[in-house]
């Protein structure tokens, strides 16, 4: 059954990188991503020990600093360059969950398996739910739990009411707009079944880490208290972004089209 519905995905998906439109080679019924491509995804390392940021040339993190203290670390595959900025957007918006699968493999490879951990897909609101058709967050904590052999506990957190877009606030509004945006179950009691798994908040993209600092406040408002993030892609850091726009970092063919 799954192999027809596969099968059927690979007729309808254009046989295309989804990232530069360059043929996609193999069999492989999940190969919606060029070897090129692939290979230029920038993985993340190194950084604050607790959430990857570069760190500053003196004194602590700012990325995590305001962080609550249930939201222990942070880890995410990719940094989001132009080709995963790609994957994601065909991934949310065209709803190739093959790419959902994709992002899982890699998160599963650059991260550690975190032993006894309960993955929580971080919820979309109701409204976009209803029109994506499904959450980007969901399918893949879906595949890393199939990775990971890992529960998920997708009733753990919930949206409360449905969050203004994010795209046109400023950091400090994005903050405000889903500090209130989520609730969630109460945890086990002290030594009851369950009472120290870690939670492994699960998204596609990390961005200022608003949205995983007010999803961690919610769980430990309901007395989680350890509680990590993962992602597929990061956005970049400014530190980072004069480096990756230069042309050596790109790939030539896109900046040109995109240029023409
Ligand atoms: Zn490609
Ligand atoms: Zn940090």
């Amino acid at each position: 059954m799954i192999q027809a519905l596969r099968a059927l995905e690979r007729f309808l998906l254009p046989n295309a990188c989804v990232a530069c439109d360059g043929a996609v080679a193999g069999a492989d019924p999940d190969a919606v991503v060029c070897g090129i491509c692939r290979s230029r995804l920038r993985r993340v390392v190194g950084g604050c020990p607790r959430c990857q940021a570069p760190m500053p040339p003196v004194g602590p993190c700012r990325f995590c600093a305001e962080w609550p203290p249930e939201l222990t670390w942070a880890r995410s595959a990719v940094w989001l360059t132009d080709e995963a900025r790609e994957i994601v957007h065909h991934f949310k918006y065209q709803g190739l969950r093959a790419l959902g699968t994709l992002a899982a493999g890699y998160i599963a490879r650059t991260v550690g398996r975190p032993a006894g951990a309960l993955l929580v897909p971080v919820p979309l609101d109701r409204r976009r739910a209803r029109v994506r058709g499904f959450n980007q967050a969901q399918v893949i904590a879906d595949a890393l739990a199939a990775a990971w052999r890992l529960p998920v506990g997708a009733s753990v957190l919930w949206r409360a009411r449905a969050a203004v877009s994010q795209t046109a606030l400023a950091p400090q509004e994005r903050l405000q707009n889903v500090a209130a945006a989520f609730r969630a179950r109460p945890a086990p009691p002290p030594r009851g079944e369950g009472a120290e798994s870690p939670i492994i908040l699960v998204d596609d993209v990390v961005t200022t880490g608003a949205t995983a600092r007010a999803a961690a406040s919610a769980l430990g408002s309901q007395g989680w208290r350890r509680i990590g993030v993962v992602s597929f892609a990061r956005a970049l850091p400014f530190a980072l972004r004069a480096t990756a726009e230069q042309p050596s970092f790109i790939h030539s063919t896109r900046a040109y089209r995109t240029t023409r």
